[in-house]
């Protein structure tokens, strides 16, 4: 019996299928290609191209393979795209999600593991943040995740599927073999693109806001090492082949750092002194996202092995300056 990894050439799809393989997993990937990359699929992955929004093409991956379980990381995932482009993350995101829950449902495949986001709560009420705490997103990325997650709840009702809610705070760091690490093109998420001021690839750092309501006025994150969040899928996925009922579980440290504060870890990790330019806030982001994990943690046992910020920060530049193109060369 197999695994089926969509968006298996993603970050963290990537990364969960490195750790499926070194884990013993047979694993069957399929990706569109539009933001992943082939050359970060695992060669021990049997590679499908395939978009989730393409019914005959889930249809066939699940006629030809024996699924046993679903790792879903195949959506678009930039919160300020979603701001100005809120139809391509309803039609990415959720029509693909319900194309690929009626192939499931049709082919008696029942269990799922997904990606959803700290988004889906929107400005948090407290920190740290539980996952019964209210949720209101505050961009159009968070509320697709959380829509989601709804789907897959009445599907499960309607339906038996179980599935696990995985809602990531911010994802980071790089594989420790330094064959995989982030790449996305636009690139968006802060540590790569401070990492692109020492790789010569940028002059200096925009910092998006400096008024928030936090110590130092910037925005502060909950980063989390993308190895450990590829072990929770694992931890995730047996949950649910044991038996375990549809869940939904925070993925963070449960310590947070301002933009500021990572700069900081970047200029002594990297020895460079990253320029940083204070500019408007980003639409969209609340001021402080930081995880409770403990039900992650007691549920399903997992236990970050990367949890401090300059480990974190180390292991991504290692892979930026090792390929400062990505994937690309
Ligand atoms: N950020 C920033 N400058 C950048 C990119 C991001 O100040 O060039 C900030 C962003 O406003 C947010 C934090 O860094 O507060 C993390 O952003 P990222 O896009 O990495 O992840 P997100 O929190 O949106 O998932």
């Amino acid at each position: 019996m197999a695994i089926l990894v969509l968006g298996g050439a993603g970050y963290i799809g990537s990364h969960t299928v490195y750790e499926l393989i070194e884990a013993g997993r047979d694993v069957v990937v399929a990706d569109n290609l539009l933001t992943g990359f082939k050359a970060a699929v695992h060669p021990k992955a049997r590679f499908y191209q395939a978009d989730i929004r393409d019914r005959a093409a889930m249809d066939e991956i699940f006629e030809q393979e024996s699924i046993d379980g679903v790792i879903h990381f195949a959506a678009s995932s930039q919160v300020g795209e979603s701001m100005s482009n809120p139809l391509k993350y309803y039609d990415n995101n959720l029509c693909g999600t319900c194309v690929l829950l009626q192939s499931m449902v049709a082919h008696g495949v029942d269990k799922i593991v997904f990606s959803s986001t700290a988004a889906t709560y929107g400005e948090p009420e407290r920190v740290p943040i539980l996952e019964t705490d209210k949720t209101q997103p505050t961009n159009c990325y968070g509320e697709t995740k959380l829509a989601m997650e709804k789907m897959m709840n009445w599907t499960g009702r309607a339906h038996g599927l179980r599935y696990v809610a995985l809602r990531y705070f911010n994802a980071c760091g790089a594989h420790p073999s330094g064959a995989i690490g982030e790449a996305h093109n636009p690139e968006t998420h802060l540590i790569p693109l401070i990492l692109q001021v020492p790789n010569g690839k940028r002059e200096k750092i925009s910092i998006f806001g400096d008024d928030y309501a936090t110590h130092d006025g910037t925005c502060i994150r909950d980063y989390i090492h993308v190895s450990d969040l590829a072990q929770a899928h694992i931890l995730a996925l047996d949950y649910l082949l044991k038996g375990g009922e549809s869940n939904v579980f925070n993925l963070g440290n449960g310590v947070g750092f301002t933009v500021k504060e990572v700069i900081d870890v970047a200029r002594k990790v990297t020895g460079h002194p990253i320029p940083a330019e204070v500019c408007p806030r980003r639409a969209g982001d609340p001021a402080q996202l930081v995880a409770s994990s403990e039900k992650a943690r007691t549920v399903l046992g997992w236990n970050p092995k990367y949890a401090d910020l300059e480990t974190i920060v180390s292991s991504a530049w290692s892979w930026h300056k090792s390929h400062p193109n990505g994937f690309e060369g």
